[in-house]
């Protein structure tokens, strides 16, 4: 017997009808390459993201047409969030810090039909243009005052919507439709491309604003940190049309004291982004004291990489923030795991409570995850034993992009992660580390992971990788590879005894070199195979 509700699709253009007609005079703030400030609010959005979708429609953008962006967090960018999905067509987001010769590749593998642009990769895009064969026209984010004469016949956004008014009905489809499309930064092979439908954005949108989640509402001012060309700004721009909330896209001014400025301004509530980029901000904020007291932010939501527990600490102490922990992929949309404490933890010291939100968090309703050992044996939730984590749910990927004979799910439906994770009894998810840059020393694992973060918790040390070299008693052994804070000393001896405070013995790498930079992805991952190739010669002091 059927259920007799109303079919209505969960379709991404009834986000931006709702929050244009109930949230109408919440704001929307942007920095843009043009240098200034565009204030907004979601009655325009809604507007303007109409006379786009006709605009494209004009263009002679059809159903399931993928639209490329090569753009940073601003107020255009999120208009064709909602333009592109809303009128049938596909989403592209490019990440503009891949390399050139990736960045072709993805853009002919997507077929991309148009691409928009901002003005600022101008440059990045100009030999690529007799190579993209498939791009019927190329956009320019901007007024005619700023059009870029470099690029041939290139239009002008602006003139785009001008051309049109926003008497337009937002068409009805299937919510399993294609909405967006965004690539992963593999740090091997070619990225592949992650397709998602208007049914799952619309289900991870609930979820961030569920408060077991990350609490997004109508009480919020967001400052968008992370970028919009990865994995759609973690869902935020389509989750604050969801509840209302305000948004703040840095455009650009991604540096600490930009970002500082923009928060102060916007008294803005909660922040997301990579863990890198809250270190530059705490460095900045440490520097410059006073900023931090007008500071609203009461929640910080990071993941992408580890968030390192000493960084958790100052945000703690010197924002009087809480980091909220998360894991996810570009596969998982993202929101995998959320860090929330439970009402349980209360109690513990504030000690205790970063080393829970060291952790990645539980998984949200939703999303189901598992370890298993090699052999595909489901293992305890032991908070101790670790194996290749599994995950399953309506927004995670089930195939990539035009990669049909890829089988990326078993035969019930789980989608390997390439993660090796323990799960504590709690439900608390740990990553230790990527499959491939987990260390096997005399056939035990040593996480890189824990590793790293406890060598950033020295006060002279930025930032440290550590990978598994060879060794001939021990198979691998894991070498540290670190960059120290400007104006400090610390020895090789002097580290290693901090790390023996706080790991186990036989975990203390075999030895310490201090680089000036690390290799990292274009989203800011450390890139442990460029590391690996770079110390293949490297021999152990233990081993000579
Ligand atoms: P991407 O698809 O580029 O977002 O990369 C996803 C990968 O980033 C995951 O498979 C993890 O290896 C890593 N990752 C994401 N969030 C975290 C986190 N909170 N802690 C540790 N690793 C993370």
């Amino acid at each position: 017997m059927q259920g007799l509700m109303q079919d209505r699709q969960l379709l991404i253009s009834t986000l931006i009808e709702y929050a244009g007609l109930n949230h109408s005079n919440v704001e929307i703030v942007s920095q843009t390459c043009e240098g200034v400030e565009v204030r907004s609010n979601y009655a325009n959005l809604r507007s303007r993201s109409k006379k786009l979708a006709k605009a494209l429609l004009a263009l002679g953008i059809n159903t399931g047409d993928r639209v490329g962006t090569l753009a940073w967090n601003t107020f255009r960018h999120q208009e064709l969030y909602f333009a592109v999905p809303g009128m049938g067509a596909v989403l592209h987001t490019i990440n503009p810090r891949l390399f050139a010769d990736q960045i072709e590749y993805i853009i002919q593998h997507a077929e991309d039909t148009v691409l928009f642009f901002d003005i600022s990769f101008t440059a990045l895009l100009l030999p690529l243009l007799s190579k993209l064969t498939h791009v019927q026209a190329f956009i320019a984010m901007t007024d005619r005052e700023h059009l870029p004469a470099e690029i041939p016949d290139c239009l002008c956004y602006e003139d785009l919507l001008n051309a049109q008014d926003d008497v337009y009905d937002w068409p009805q489809f299937q919510e399993t439709q294609a909405a967006s499309l965004c690539y992963t930064s593999g740090t091997t092979g070619q990225p592949k491309g992650v397709l998602y439908s208007h049914r799952s954005t619309v289900l991870h949108a609930f979820t961030v604003c569920t408060v077991d989640g990350l609490q997004l509402s109508r009480q919020d001012s967001v400052l968008l940190v992370v970028p919009m060309f990865h994995v759609n700004a973690w869902g935020f721009p389509y989750a604050a049309a969801m509840c209302g909330a305000k948004l703040c896209l840095p455009g650009l001014g991604l540096d600490g004291e930009s970002i500082c400025e923009l928060a102060n301004n916007e008294q803005c509530t909660m922040s997301i982004g990579v863990p890198t980029v809250w270190l530059g901000f705490m460095n900045y904020l440490e520097s410059a004291p006073d900023r931090a007291k007008t500071l609203k932010l009461n929640r910080i939501v990071m993941g992408g990489s580890a968030a390192p527990r000493a960084l958790i600490d100052r945000i703690h102490t010197h924002l009087g923030a809480k980091t909220i922990h998360a894991w996810g992929m570009t596969e998982t949309s993202p929101m995998g795991t959320i860090g929330n404490l439970l009402p349980e933890h209360q109690h513990l010291s504030q000690q205790q409570k970063f080393d829970l939100q060291a952790k990645q968090g539980r998984v949200i309703y939703g999303v189901e995850i598992r370890i298993v050992d090699d052999e595909g044996k489901i293992l305890a939730r032991d908070g101790i034993v670790a194996g290749h984590l599994q995950v399953r749910g309506p927004w995670i990927a089930n195939a990539y992009f035009k990669m049909p004979d890829h089988d990326v799910l078993d035969k019930d439906g789980w989608f390997s992660t390439g993660d090796i994770a323990c799960i504590s009894a709690q439900g608390y998810l740990q990553i230790t580390d990527r499959s491939k840059d987990v260390i096997k020393s005399g056939g035990e694992w040593i996480s890189s992971i824990d590793l790293e973060n406890t060598a950033v918790a020295h006060p002279a040390i930025l930032e440290a990788a550590v990978v598994g070299l060879h060794h001939s008693k021990w198979q691998e052994r894991p070498l540290l590879v670190a960059i120290k804070r400007p104006d400090t000393e610390v020895t090789q001896d002097e580290l290693k005894d901090f790390l023996a405070c706080h790991v186990a013995k036989w975990w203390l790498p075999d030895d310490i070199v201090f680089v000036d930079s690390l290799p990292h992805t274009a989203t800011g991952k450390l890139q442990k195979n460029v590391l690996r190739e770079q110390f293949k010669d490297f021999v152990f002091s233990t081993d000579q």
